[in-house]
């Protein structure tokens, strides 16, 4: 079978750490070529600055993965969809609700497969965390997701503005996990959002959900961290406590703790690869949603001007 010839649109930080490797890393896909406005991309690959110029110009792409923040998405998917091409989305897969699903119209009705990606399910413990809760009870669920915005997100200034989720952005993979371990849907109490003065989007946020069974969710974001970061998850069941730490990689049951290796992007390029093949997609839309919910009725504070 031929390789699905793919294109990465935005080569910058996410794209060139995992997206390049995972995709040179798996025989179903070869590298056709990238684009970004500003940037001089991958040595031996095509490169274009813009869309436009790629599907005006060639090389020809069956696929393409959009790795651009995620404001200006939906008008990159929809031009790439117009040329039926299959395109897998970075997390978030869009900056509204309404144009997410309006994408998934498209691409259903021009017959090619577009995938809503979110690495943090494929972290080593998140599986095996969904098969053991779908046995238990659920009492409690903790989630603590702080760490340094100097050291993750330098001078990334889409990520303050609107659309750019602030400490949603990696919330955001959070709440991906969540939403897919626990057996129950859950739905946003109360929310606080704590905003600098100067910025559009939030610095830290406190939230309260519920399942449908009643059970309390509670999420500690704040990118105010320095020192030991923490990307933990905590369920306490009728039968003990189940702990993810490292944003998934690491699970801990009653029985003891398993250390799984980073196959998150590998295992994105293997599900994107069965998408394409079998001719199907996969839009969750689920974590966009608690957020968007989160922004519709959080209670905003004010908070000191916030500086690179
Ligand atoms: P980034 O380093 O700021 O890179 C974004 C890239 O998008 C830049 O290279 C930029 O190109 C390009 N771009 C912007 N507008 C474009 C356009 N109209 N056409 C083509 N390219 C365009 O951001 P990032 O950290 O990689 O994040 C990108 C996405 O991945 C976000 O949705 C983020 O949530 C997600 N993500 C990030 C991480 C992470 O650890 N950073 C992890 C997982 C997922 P120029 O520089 O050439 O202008």
């Amino acid at each position: 079978m031929d390789p699905i010839r793919i294109a990465i649109v935005g080569i910058g930080k996410i794209a060139r750490d995992q997206h390049v490797p995972a995709i040179r890393g798996n025989s179903a896909f070869s590298l056709a070529a990238t684009v970004s406005p500003h940037d001089a991309g991958l040595d031996g690959v095509p490169h274009h600055a813009s869309l436009d110029d790629l599907l005006a110009q060639g090389p020809a792409v069956d696929a393409i993965a959009l790795c651009t923040p995620p404001q200006v998405r939906y008008d990159l998917a929809t031009q790439a969809l117009t040329k039926g091409v299959h395109l897998f989305l970075e997390k978030p897969p869009g900056a509204t609700l309404a144009e997410v699903e309006a994408l998934k119209v498209q691409a259903d009705k021009v017959g090619v497969s577009l995938f809503a990606a979110w690495h943090s399910r494929f972290a080593a413990g998140v599986a095996p965390a969904r098969a053991w809760l779908a046995e238990r009870k659920i009492e409690k669920v903790s989630i603590v997701w702080r760490e340094d915005v100097r050291v993750w997100h330098p001078g990334q200034a889409w990520i303050w503005q609107p659309g750019g989720l602030g400490v949603f952005d990696p919330g955001i993979n959070a709440l991906s996990i969540v939403t897919h371990i626990l057996p129950r849907p859950f739905f946003l109490k109360d929310a606080t959002l704590v905003l600098p003065e100067n910025r559009a989007a939030p610095i830290a946020a406190d939230l309260s959900f519920r399942d449908t069974a009643g059970a309390a969710i509670h999420m500690d974001l704040d990118w105010r961290q320095t020192g030991p970061q923490s990307w933990d998850i905590v369920v306490d069941t009728d039968a003990g406590a189940l702990k993810l730490a490292h944003g998934g990689a690491v699970l801990t049951l009653p029985s003891g703790t398993e250390h799984g290796e980073d196959v998150e992007y590998a295992g994105l390029y293997a599900r994107f690869a069965t998408l394409i093949r079998g001719g199907r997609s996969d839009v969750d839309t689920s974590p966009l949603r608690l957020v968007a919910d989160a922004f519709l009725r959080g209670t905003r504070q004010t908070t000191q001007a916030f500086h690179d």
